[in-house]
């Protein structure tokens, strides 16, 4: 091979389905996984070196314009990872690289120099000090009197400079790396029998593996986590743990820097600024972090001496990305402890019925924990028919009875209700025309504090209309409650008692969430009322009273998965009652009594509701008995959504697949377009991939594509 048909495979950071080649540069052979700019249409761009490749001789490449890295940006375990998710998801590979990068890498900026953890004075530092200091290098010796390091963060703003300047002329030197301490402090609980036995397993795992670890709300899975890292952060190798939401955060992250000390632990997540997501990626990257905490794209963070990783609450949809690359967090970080050879944990007190099955067929190793850790025991639950009950703002006497006496024996109530805002809809009283949103097909929400009508799935706001869109008449009333009307009327009815709303309206960021419930557990008399916020892993002692207000929710909704999420929301909120000596009960309300999920899931165990879920999945052939991927597309008119669908529908390689489609989307109209979308089905995922590969350059080429937005959703989670 001469240098004239050598070219570079670049993955350029746009969402194109292709790779591009440039000609090489003259010096220097680039390494796959470093990043390049490129010429790019009339721009430039940023992109990744694939390697190497031929390329016919009367070709003319242009030439890279810069090489912005000296070693690749991620190891090349990573490197696989992304390439093989942007095939599983079918996603270009450019803009994968880009999602697993941070922000401002992504935008060429260079990696940062490691920050020092501190200062120290120079050994020679009576040679190289300045014969007269001045008065700021003065002070700064002072400050550094000692021959020990001083962390950056206890040297005083104003001798910053100073403290420069001292560096480059060598009298005071930079401390990269304190020496981690090699002990770490061990679990201050003596473990149970479950618990010790989970983590020996865990400790004496070796290679690549995947438990399932199952444990009851409150049994301590926490716990053997931090037992079963402990040995590896005192042998200097690195753990890293994925988490849904910000929200469960900084509970488990305060718990991981009490126990290891909050040096060699990091969050990461999105509320954190470009700049410091990037120091702390480039930290954990250079090993000095030794546990990274994370949602989603954290995936992708490289550790040079990874030696675990923990996937908590497994089951939560959020590890699913619903925009772009369609990844599963967790299905990807299971990939990548294969890759890196390495254990993984996967924990939940509802495991998804995908790693049920999993378990199950012995693909998971199974740990379980079947008793809370403390005294405390499980909740009992009781079924409250609505049918000839009389509600108030939806909640029935029972109800109000249990949170009167609850009160009163100076406990907490937590009060379940997963809808924000006044009332779920607005309709008419003479003609029951309901108000929707002008650019989806649902109803708009009255948010009464701020007297705005909301639409929640595009953000569209209008006021409270003057008359009846239909019939003109001025009869307007609102149907439905959501959690600020459980508040008013929760007001009315306890004037006396404080009452917490925990949704994304009365708290929308992570510090305000984290005062409420600090505030929330100074264990008096109070009512909580909230939505999925509410569920997640929080510990609130002094709750012992749950209510879940509208459970029915969960039964009617056309998603197939809606059932399996509303028997893990129940169990997990009413996982938090009673989690102390004070026992706990759990009030479910229902139009439905005799539900067989209900019943099922009134019994209190989470197994036998969920192996009856996995059987219905079994008989309608659903995931995880088969292989589901959704084809959907968008756009202002109908008929080319229906067009492209149907000619989508043409080009399906036979006999591979089971096509069912064009079907409207369970929202057909959202922000302005028209949705509809194709199931496809395959009796499992090593035949879907086959089909997807033949199929997808296809789709790409038809013209009826340019004229609709369309994404392929492989392992679809939330059906919308
Ligand atoms: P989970 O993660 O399963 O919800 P946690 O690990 O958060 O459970 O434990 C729940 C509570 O029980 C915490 O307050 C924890 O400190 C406590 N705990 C955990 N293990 C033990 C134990 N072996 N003995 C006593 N308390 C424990
Ligand atoms: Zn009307
Ligand atoms: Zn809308």
């Amino acid at each position: 091979m001469n240098a004239e048909n050598t070219c570079i495979q670049i993955a350029v950071m746009v969402p194109l389905r292709r790779i591009f080649s440039y000609a090489p540069p003259s010096e220097g052979r680039l390494q796959p996984g470093m990043r390049v700019r490129v010429p790019f249409g009339k721009g430039s761009r940023v992109g990744i070196v694939l390697g190497y490749a031929s390329c016919p001789p009367d070709v003319t490449l242009k030439p890279i314009s810069q090489v912005l890295d000296a070693h690749p940006v991620l190891p090349s375990a990573l490197q696989q990872l992304v390439q093989f998710g942007a095939a599983y998801y079918h996603h270009p590979i450019g803009d994968a690289w880009a999602t697993a990068l941070p922000t401002l890498l992504r935008q060429g900026r260079p990696l940062p120099e490691p920050a020092p953890q501190g200062y120290r004075l120079s050994i020679d530092e009576a040679q190289t000090v300045p014969r007269q200091p001045g008065k700021l290098q003065q002070a700064l010796r002072e400050h550094l009197s000692t021959h020990r390091v001083v962390r950056t963060t206890a040297i005083p703003k104003e001798l910053r400079a100073t403290l420069r300047q001292a560096v480059r002329r060598g009298w005071i030197e930079a401390v990269m790396e304190d020496t981690p301490p090699t002990q770490v402090a061990p679990s201050p609980h003596c473990l149970n029998t479950e618990q010790a036995s989970a983590v020996t397993q865990l400790r004496m795992a070796r290679g690549f593996n995947a438990w399932l670890l199952e444990g009851v709300t409150g049994s301590g899975k926490t716990e053997v986590y931090l037992e079963a890292i402990r040995p590896h952060l005192e042998s200097g190798a690195q753990i890293l743990i994925l988490v849904p939401e910000i929200g469960l955060t900084p509970q488990l992250v305060e718990r991981c820097q009490m126990r290891f000390g909050a040096r060699r632990v990091a969050a990461l997540h999105s509320a954190q600024s470009d700049g410091e997501r990037l120091r702390i990626w480039a930290a954990a990257a250079a090993g000095r972090i030794q546990v990274i905490i994370g949602t989603r794209s954290a995936v992708f963070v490289p550790l040079p001496r990874l030696a675990m990783i923990v996937v908590d609450e497994e089951h939560d949809p959020s590890f699913k990305q619903q925009n772009g690359w369609h990844y599963s967090a967790r299905d990807l970080a299971i990939q990548r402890a294969s890759l890196e050879n390495i254990p993984i944990v996967l924990g939940s007190a509802t495991p998804s019925l995908e790693s049920l099955h999993n378990a199950q067929k012995g693909r998971y190793r199974h740990l379980q924990l079947r008793q809370r850790a403390t005294s405390a025991d499980l909740p009992v639950m009781t079924i409250v028919p609505l049918r000839r009950e009389n509600l108030q703002g939806g909640i029935s006497t029972t109800l109000l009875t249990a949170c009167k006496e609850t009160l009163e024996a100076g406990n907490q109530v937590l009060l379940f209700l997963n809808r924000r805002g006044y009332a779920p809809a607005v309709l008419c009283h003479d003609c029951g025309h309901v108000v929707q949103c002008p650019r989806c097909s649902a109803p708009m929400t009255w948010h009464r504090r701020q007297e705005r009508l909301r639409c929640h799935h595009c953000g569209h706001e209008s006021r409270w209309p003057q008359a009846c869109p239909a019939c003109h008449s001025t009869a307007l009333i609102t149907a439905g409650q959501g959690t600020e009307q459980l508040e008013e009327v929760l007001r009315q009815r306890f004037p006396q008692t404080p009452i917490w709303r925990i949704d994304r309206d009365a708290l929308h960021d992570r510090d305000s969430l984290a005062t409420a419930v600090a505030d929330i557990r100074q264990n008096r008399a109070a009512i909580l009322v909230g939505t999925q916020m509410l569920a997640k892993g929080h510990h609130f002692p002094a709750v012992t009273l749950v209510g879940i207000i509208n459970t029915d929710q969960g039964l009617f909704s056309a998603d197939f998965r809606a059932p399996e999420r509303l028997l893990q929301t129940v169990v997990q909120v009413a996982g938090r009652a009673g989690r102390e000596e004070r026992p706990g009960q759990v009030l479910l309300q229902t139009h439905l009594p005799e539900h067989p999920l209900l019943q099922s899931l009134a019994r209190g165990d989470y197994r036998p509701p969920a192996e009856a879920l996995l059987n219905e999945r079994r008989a309608a052939g659903l995931p995880p008995f088969a292989a589901l991927t959704l084809l959907r597309a968008e756009a202002h008119q109908r008929y080319r959504v229906d067009t492209f669908l149907s000619a989508a529908c043409q080009c399906v390689p036979p006999a591979l697949v089971e096509i069912s489609g064009p079907l409207p989307s369970l929202m057909e109209r959202r922000a302005g377009f028209e949705r509809a979308e194709l199931w496809i089905q395959a009796p499992n995922r090593t035949q879907m991939q086959k089909a997807l590969n033949l199929w997808l350059p296809q789709l790409a080429g038809l013209s009826s594509a340019r004229h609709v937005r369309w994404t392929l959703d492989v392992d679809p989670l939330l059906i919308t």
